[in-house]
């Protein structure tokens, strides 16, 4: 396979024009099939371990960022030490490296004291050197709180918000370790949401700083209970808020070519939720990834906020209909109502199937060769057809390309075709009436997420 590869890299580089030039395009693998490993995994997530999880992180009362940090079993401090010691022992004989990522917070708005913030990061690292600078995040908050979001003493169990994302990024660490990846995966139980977002915006600056190629990031943030304030179970569906352009007075030139091409529907984040939502809906059968086209809840936010503000592609999974009484709420009786984010209103299973989404998108994601890079469409001429060019992509494994398309009113990929191991295609469809996109395929099936093609005058 390896010498056939190089010899359609040679042809295609002597005669990189048209595709009519390049040798017998390659049979297209499976792409359709479920991955063995994957499967595997799913199969692997523990409802009762989640359980287990988030029984003990109630247990330390409150988890507020300014609690206590040196009770052995009250407070934040006890609450990441645990989360470490835990992370440790299950990725023990594995290459799962366990750290704290930590800084001291000055007074903010929600800060009243110099505080420390410590995130407790688990890094899996990849294993095909193409592929190892590539990472992938997932996070889950593990602060809580109370009424007073500056009340450090209160009970504030967060149990849904957000023991239960904490409790599914530690199972899906504890289980991936075991597997080999081509991509890096980064599983983070962050400080300070409830305080400004603090902790992952430390981690996500640190990122970008380092010039970091984060190629996706997923934050699980109350995916704890399938009951909504109406009583009503849903436990069919996770939403998935992904981010069109950022709301900022300037626009960056990236933002400006999707604008100029109609593309606003093509951000970063909105490719990643695409491919999450296939990999999560065809593993997790019966389960439905409702993508939401937006940032976030109306004029809310969350831990994958200060990733998209550092360009990163950052999506949000939250349960699908939120009950207020048990979020933020301090723990009380009012007119016979019960108040709180207790244990008892948490579903383990719908948790167990979230994780499972989240594992499908993280374990096929690192997979996966990189999406597509300098694609673009030729403008030179006025056609009625379309002509894509793209850089190669550098793993050893990769068999090819995959141009997709869709309506300009349709929000997923509706059309398809194989086109071989080249950097070039020309399709007989107008690029006046349609979105494209190219993905990477490596030989395995595992289908990269597609790359929106910018002009090339
Ligand atoms: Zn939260």
């Amino acid at each position: 396979m390896a010498a056939l590869l190089a010899a359609a890299g040679a042809a295609s580089a002597a005669a990189p024009a048209t595709t009519s030039a390049a040798p017998a395009t390659p049979k297209q693998p499976d792409i359709t099939a479920q991955q063995a490993q994957i499967s595997k995994i799913l199969g692997e997530v523990s409802q009762q371990r989640i359980e287990g999880h988030i029984r003990k992180l109630v247990s330390f009362g409150t988890r507020h960022t300014m609690s206590e940090t040196e009770s052995p079993t009250r407070g934040i401090g006890a609450a990441r030490r645990w989360i470490k010691a835990e992370l440790e022992r299950c990725g023990a004989g594995t290459p799962l490296q366990v750290t704290y990522d930590s800084h001291v917070a000055p007074v903010s708005a929600r800060i009243t004291k110099p505080t420390e913030i410590v995130n407790v990061v688990a890094t899996l690292p990849g294993t095909q050197a193409a592929s190892k600078e590539r990472m992938y995040v997932v996070s889950g908050h593990y602060d809580s709180r109370a009424s007073d979001v500056m009340d450090a003493t209160s009970d504030a169990p967060g149990a849904n918000d957000d023991a239960s994302g904490t409790a599914a990024i530690m199972e899906l660490a504890c289980v991936m370790a075991k597997y080999k990846f081509d991509a890096t995966l980064v599983f983070m139980a962050v400080a300070a949401e409830e305080q400004g977002l603090i902790g992952a915006r430390h981690w996500a600056v640190g990122a970008r700083e380092k010039n970091w190629n984060v190629a996706g990031m997923f934050t699980n943030d109350i995916i704890g209970s399938s009951k909504g304030d109406d009583g009503k179970v849903d436990n069919k569906q996770v939403r998935l808020f992904a981010q069109s352009i950022p709301a900022t007075k300037e626009m960056s030139e990236a933002v400006r070519q999707l604008v100029a091409t109609g593309g606003e529907n093509d951000s970063l984040s909105r490719q990643l939720a695409r491919h999450t939502k296939e990999q999560g809906e065809r593993y997790v059968k019966g389960f439905k990834v409702s993508v939401i086209q937006r940032h976030d809840r109306y004029l809310r936010g969350g831990d994958h906020m200060p990733f998209l503000e550092q360009g990163y592609a950052a999506l949000r999974f939250t349960e699908p209909a939120e009950d207020f009484s048990h979020q933020h709420q301090d723990l009380r009786t009012e007119n016979g109502k019960v108040y709180g984010d207790t244990i008892d209103h948490v579903d383990f299973d719908y948790i167990a199937k979230v994780t499972r989404v989240n594992g499908a998108a993280m374990a096929s994601l690192a997979l996966a060769p990189a999406a597509p890079q300098e694609v673009k469409l030729r403008t030179a001429a006025l056609t009625n057809d379309s002509t894509l060019v793209w850089k190669a992509n550098g793993e050893p494994d990769l068999a090819g390309y995959r141009i997709v398309w869709r309506d300009t009113t349709s929000a997923n990929w509706e059309g398809s075709k194989w086109v071989g191991n080249v950097t070039e295609a020309t399709l007989d469809l107008s690029k006046d009436n349609v979105f494209f996109g190219v993905q990477a395929v490596d030989k395995d099936g595992n289908v990269s997420v597609a790359t929106y093609p910018l002009p090339l005058r």
